[in-house]
């Protein structure tokens, strides 16, 4: 029996406590029960868990990226019982953070010093002995697994996790490069861009997928004027079918954010920052700040030629292996699914995958990967969705889309059930979190 967080669908052993899925990265703990006379009785103290067999003292994992994947990884080893050095490689100077929260918290948060909140507090790496590397990888030579840093040293560890995730696309129009012109991935990028909101803003989200219209909500919070610019009549109806894109609009509508479907913007202007957006059909939208929310692509610019797939990731065994000693895990792991290769781009799917990795790192039991899950989070709407990214010809309502009390089944073509997605329906996506499988 598992329990399972209705938040983020982390799910635990019911018996031992022990963590089956993130996004959470520690276990549950235990009290001893006893029941006396038809009352349960709760011990004060936990109960100590048994420590694991210490496992390969001698060896170095080197884990590249300093994100979801790389911390879970990271957590999993110990956790497991690995006993030798972990190196931790990322360039950023902050602790390892939530990058989700960037455009649900960060952005709307009115202190302009406000930061995602770290993963895991600074003590736990010393605790741990988790060495951050503050660099990053520009070479990995595969046959001796080799890294080459920036700063030109350079390591040679027992097994490598690949973990470098995904960076903003940028759009190829003239004024791109005009100061006042963002992309939202890290923590810099909200920081770069809360400098410069006030409520005498006016923004321009260019692209309507999930992180445009997350920073559109949290910076009408702000109070700045917001406009979105999307190719298509609707947010998220490839994602979420048309019911649902219907009412996020008008959500986002009803918070006074301007949507112009059909659209896309053909020119940014300004003398020396963005004044302005010029769309195809010539019109132009003031603009003191323009966000591009266009997607992500995966950041592989340090591994040969060909360890790139065609979807522009790493491709991966169940054991998320690439190489020999070689794993990959989160936005840029390209896994194997029913037959098709998918790259998902989803927090607790990059921590999931991560798992299984540092478990065969370490001979055990790697486990298989659970159906993606992500959640959305805009104004005080929650919308949570499961399944393989898929195409569905008919999508089953139950409920009520316009009051955010629904779940909506996607099927294919030959009417199987290829996704579930849901708002106000906690019970209902923990189960499904635990029983739902399209394979
Ligand atoms: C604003 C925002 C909101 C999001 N919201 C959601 C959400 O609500 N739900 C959801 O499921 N997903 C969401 N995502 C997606 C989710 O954050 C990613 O899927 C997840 O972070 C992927 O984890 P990762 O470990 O692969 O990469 P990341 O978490 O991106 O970490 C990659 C790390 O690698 C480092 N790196 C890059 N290149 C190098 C190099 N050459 N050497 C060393 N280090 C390097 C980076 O600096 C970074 O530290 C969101 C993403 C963003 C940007």
């Amino acid at each position: 029996m598992q329990l399972v967080c209705p938040w983020h669908k982390a799910s635990f052993s019911a018996e031992t406590g022990r963590l089956i899925e993130p996004p959470a990265l520690d276990p549950l703990a235990r009290y001893p029960v006893e029941i006396h006379d038809g009352r349960v009785l709760v011990g004060k103290v936990a109960i100590k868990r048994d420590a694991p067999e210490p496992k390969q003292a001698d060896q170095t994992v080197a884990l590249i990226g300093a994100g979801a994947a790389a911390i879970a990884a990271a957590v999993t080893l110990r956790e497991e019982g690995y006993a030798g050095r972990i190196l931790l490689i990322g360039p950023e100077k902050e602790l390892p953070y939530d990058r989700t929260a960037l455009s649900k918290m960060t952005l709307g948060n009115p202190d302009p010093g406000a930061t995602p909140p770290a993963l895991r507090p600074e003590a736990w790496y010393r605790e741990q002995r988790i060495e951050r590397v503050i660099d990053r990888v520009v070479k990995l030579d595969v046959e001796t697994r080799k890294l080459t840093l920036e700063s030109g040293s350079e390591l040679n560890p027992d097994h490598v996790l690949l973990a470098t995730g995904a960076g903003a696309r940028s759009i190829d129009i003239p004024g791109v490069e005009l100061s006042g012109v963002h992309t939202l991935r890290s923590a810099e990028d909200a920081r770069a861009i809360i400098a410069t909101v006030s409520e005498n803003t006016s923004v321009v989200v260019i692209g309507a997928g999930f992180i445009g219209m997350e920073a559109a909500a949290a910076l009408r919070k702000r109070g700045a004027g917001v406009t979105v610019l999307s190719k298509s009549e609707l947010p998220f109806q490839a994602q979420l079918g048309r019911d649902v894109g219907v009412e996020m609009r008008s959500l986002h509508e009803s918070k006074g954010v301007a949507f112009v479907p059909f659209c896309s913007a053909k020119a940014i202007k300004g003398a020396e920052r963005v004044e302005s957006v010029t769309l195809d059909d010539g019109s132009e939208i003031k603009a003191d700040l323009v966000l591009i929310g266009i997607g992500a692509q995966p950041v592989v610019d340090y591994l040969p030629g060909h360890l790139v797939s065609e979807n522009g990731g790493v491709e991966v065994d169940d054991a998320m292996r690439v190489a020999p000693q070689i794993y990959a895990a989160g936005d840029i792991a390209s896994v194997l699914h029913d037959g098709e290769r998918y790259r998902i781009e989803h927090w607790r799917t990059a921590q999931s995958q991560a798992c299984i990795a540092a478990r065969a790192m370490l001979g055990l039991t790697p486990g298989t990967l659970s159906t993606p899950w992500f959640w959305t989070q805009q104004y005080d709407r929650k919308i949570e969705h499961l399944g393989w990214p898929r195409k569905f010809a008919q999508v089953n309502i139950d409920g009520d889309p316009k009051r955010f009390d629904f779940t909506a089944r996607y099927l294919a073509e030959d009417g199987k059930i290829v996704g579930i997605a849901a708002a106000g329906r906690p019970k209902e996506m923990c189960e499904a979190a635990v029983t739902f499988d399209d394979a």
